[in-house]
C-alpha cells in the first residue's frame, strides 16, 4: 500500500495545524473573537466575559476572564523582579527611618 501523506510544499502546515489547535482549545468566543472564561459563576452558569489578554505576549492568559483569573503570582521578568525588590528596599528603608523618629 502506497503511504497516503504526500507532503505539499505549497501548504503552510505549521499555520494549519495551529489554526486547528485554536479552534479545539479557545471555543466558544465572543463578540470580538476572543474565547470566553467560562468558569463557574455564583448563579451556576458558566461566566460569558471573554479572557483576558496578556499585554505582553498579547495571546489569552490562563484563558480566565479579568474577574476569575485568580491572583497575581508575581513578576516573571529580571527587570520586573528587580523593580518589586527596589520597591521593598525603599519601603524598609522608610520603616527604619519612621521608627528612629519615633523613638526620639
Ligand atoms: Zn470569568
Amino acid at each position: 500500500m502506497e503511504n497516503a501523506f504526500e507532503f505539499d510544499p505549497t501548504r503552510d502546515y505549521l499555520a494549519e495545524w495551529e489554526l486547528e489547535a485554536e479552534k479545539k482549545t479557545l471555543v466558544p468566543k465572543g463578540k470580538n473573537g476572543r474565547p470566553l472564561c467560562l468558569a463557574k459563576c455564583r448563579d451556576g452558569n458558566p461566566c460569558q466575559a471573554q479572557v483576558a489578554i496578556d499585554p505582553v505576549t498579547n495571546r489569552p492568559r490562563n484563558q480566565r476572564c479579568r474577574m476569575h483569573g485568580g491572583a497575581s503570582t508575581g513578576p516573571k521578568t529580571s527587570a520586573g523582579k528587580r523593580r518589586i525588590g527596589e520597591a521593598v528596599a525603599q519601603r524598609n528603608r522608610e520603616r527604619a527611618a519612621k521608627r528612629r523618629t519615633e523613638r526620639q
